[in-house]
């Protein structure tokens, strides 16, 4: 689901505890996938994001930049090791600090 700037507004003006109850009993791992952000990742190929409307209800979205997956010669299984890393995210994963590992916040374009 696509979580928009002005639910996001909505989101600073909730408590904490607020945001945490709905985190913990939110399914973030359903996060829908959206290709279309050319260039509008700040540089990311991938963004998790998610966000909580004055009634409690969590939505979030995983983004991918399409645009600059193509430029760079991205193929079918660099686009599934963006969308994995993102859902790690979308499942409560921080960065690994492992190379090897998917949570790692770099990841080579293999053109596969
Ligand atoms: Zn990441």
């Amino acid at each position: 689901m696509l979580v928009t700037l002005e639910t996001t507004y909505r989101v600073a003006k909730l408590s904490i505890a607020t945001l945490l109850l709905a985190m913990a009993t939110a399914m973030p791992a359903d996060a829908t996938p959206i290709y279309n952000t050319c260039y509008e990742l700040g540089g990311s190929v991938g963004y998790y994001e998610w966000a909580v409307d004055e009634h409690g209800n969590f939505t979030d979205a995983i983004y991918l930049d399409n645009c600059a997956l193509d430029d760079l010669g991205a193929g079918p299984s660099d686009y599934e090791q963006v969308l994995e890393h993102e859902q790690g995210h979308a499942q409560g994963l921080s960065h690994s600090s492992a190379p090897s590992d998917t949570m790692y916040p770099e990841m080579l374009i293999t053109g596969y």
